[in-house]
């Protein structure tokens, strides 16, 4: 069993005590120290707490992947409140949507959003007040020291303002969080439907940072790199967390741009990312990209999406890192299923499906029938798990909490199977299979053929309505740049290898797949074409 600290506060008091001055945060050519981030968040305590915020109030924080949101969050926690992450890619509605849906009572962003989406809203905000950067003083308007909230607290003027943050405004007394308490109240991504907000506590949180820092045999303290967006679960966890746990640094970049992460990677030499498949196959796509881009890491893991074997051949052989896959959801704190020490997760040579990996230590995974009985090895079921990950629940939805949390044990609406040596696989989501003729489809197995042919970038496969079959199988493909294809050579290279009634029967290219912040592919939205 791990023995994590309480909460990222703690952790962070672990770091200040043998590493004060050593990088946490690194920014383009900006750094920030432990002793640095130390002093500014227990500023933005302070003044969360001047202006009334009191411990379990929500904090919403709406930032791209920037030294501000850390020191956000980071102090948020201090002044003892619950954090409620944004996706800045929103629009208005949305946003307006979690703050009211969390009850938030201040919100943290850039100057620029606050001004575009809410401050002036003619049917009011729906929080009590912002912080932003001329408030929290990381910059002034006719000061220019810090350009931009979200660009930088750069090295040089990370003294002045500690120095400021110091002198005015003192972290506030008494407002310490314990594992039980609710740290964080995370959105899903929303590819089956309207986000829920599931209630990480500190405890959930800190188990999988732990697990990510001393499950995968990175060096001591090494460097992270950012490449899911914090405000996801995954990049919270994983990245952020973890780099904080082990005492690490954080490296930034502000939101995935495939060319501006390849010269991160150049530059900051980081030993460990995780992100979607999809950003890896940008990343592959880049006209710039080589093997040197790839030399400092020590792992590389896909998570929070499928990833088709494929790609993590193809991306090996061009490249040289071997991409690890890990399962994971909002509600169970990211990873409950992930690949370590090294190992090469199998591929089912049935259905060509790679294993996700194997459950973490103390993490129960089962999969159950219809009727809530286990299945033997190798027979399909939907995947529940119960863990120190897994939330007590969704916020304020004590229905939706009883249907998804029987017992506390978390029934995550994917099929998958497990083999006897304990490899877990993800089939595919429960809600996406494909009816033809009463034939059941699973859009991953197709997808994951397409993939393996040169010209594809990216797939998706969705039913469609369809008098005959009931549904009938279709892809929708974005190609890779130069290469050339129809889509009834891509129909024909599937019809070889796949029964008949799996095949697409239907295929559409399109320049770009929709997908989420995150990177997920958007089925739903392709469904609704
Ligand atoms: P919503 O619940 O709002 O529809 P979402 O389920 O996409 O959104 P997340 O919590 O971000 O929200 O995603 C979890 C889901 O992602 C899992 O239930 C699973 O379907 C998929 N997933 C995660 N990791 C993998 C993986 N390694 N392989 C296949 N699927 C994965």
């Amino acid at each position: 069993p791990l023995t994590p600290p309480a909460g990222a506060v703690h952790a962070l008091e672990r770091a200040l005590a043998t590493r004060a001055d050593e990088t946490f945060l690194t920014y383009f050519d900006g750094r920030l120290t432990y002793r640095e981030v130390d002093a500014l968040t227990d500023s933005v305590a302070g003044r969360l707490a001047a202006r009334g915020v009191a411990k379990g109030d929500r904090v919403a924080v709406l930032l791209q992947n920037s030294p501000a949101f850390v020191l956000a969050v980071l102090g948020a926690w201090k002044a003892g409140a619950i954090v409620l992450p944004v996706n800045p890619m929103y629009k208005t509605g949305e946003v307006r949507h979690v703050l009211t849906d969390g009850e938030v009572r201040a919100l943290i962003c850039s100057d620029r959003a606050w001004e575009a989406y809410l401050r002036d809203a003619a049917d009011g905000t729906p929080v009590e007040f912002a912080l932003t950067a001329c408030e929290l003083d990381f910059q002034s308007r006719d000061d220019k020291r810090v350009l931009d909230f979200e660009r930088l607290p750069v090295a040089a003027d990370a003294e002045d303002l500690t120095e400021a943050a110091r002198a005015g405004h003192p972290a506030p007394e008494g407002r310490e969080t314990g594992p039980q308490d609710i740290a964080l109240i995370s959105y899903t991504s929303g590819t089956s439907g309207t986000p829920k907000g599931a209630t990480n506590t500190h405890g959930n949180l800190m188990y999988n940072a732990e697990r990510q820092a001393t499950g995968l045999g990175l060096p001591e303290h090494a460097a992270y790199f950012a490449l899911a967006p914090l405000f996801h679960i995954t990049g919270m966890v994983c990245q952020f967390l973890a780099a904080l746990n082990s005492a690490g640094s954080l490296v930034l970049a502000y939101r995935f741009e495939a060319g501006v992460v390849l010269d991160a990677f150049t530059e900051h030499r980081p030993a460990y990312t995780v992100g979607p498949s999809t950003a890896f196959m940008a990343l592959a796509a880049h006209p710039s990209v080589g093997r040197d881009h790839f030399t400092s890491f020590a792992q590389i893991s896909s998570g929070g999406a499928p990833l088709p074997p494929a790609l993590v051949d193809k991306f090996e052989a061009a490249f040289g890192p071997y991409i690890q896959n890990g399962y994971g959801l909002t509600e169970c704190s990211a990873p409950c299923a992930s690949v370590t020490g090294g190992l090469r997760a199998p591929v089912d040579p049935v259905s060509g499906t790679l294993a996700v990996g194997v459950p973490g230590a103390d993490t129960v995974v089962r999969i159950l029938d219809d009727q809530g009985q286990e299945v033997p090895f190798g027979e399909q079921g939907e995947i529940v798990v119960k863990g120190p990950q897994v939330v007590p629940g969704y916020w304020r939805r004590p229905e939706a909490t009883a249907e998804t949390f029987p017992d506390g044990e978390l029934r995550t609406g994917d099929i998958g199977f497990m083999d006897e040596q304990g490899w877990l696989y993800v089939v595919d989501r429960k809600k996406d299979m494909i009816n033809a003729s009463g034939f059941k489809v699973w859009p991953r197995e197709v997808e994951d053929v397409l993939y393996t042919h040169p010209a594809v970038r990216e797939a998706a496969v969705v039913g469609v309505p369809d008098g005959y079959r009931g549904e009938t199988v279709k892809a929708y493909i974005s190609l890779r740049p130069g290469a050339e294809a129809t889509g009834e050579d891509l129909a024909a290279y599937c019809k070889e290898r796949l029964a008949a009634y799996k095949y697409p029967r239907l295929v559409e290219i399109l320049p770009d797949l929709p997908k989420t912040a995150t990177g997920k592919i958007l089925r739903r939205e392709l469904r609704a074409k």
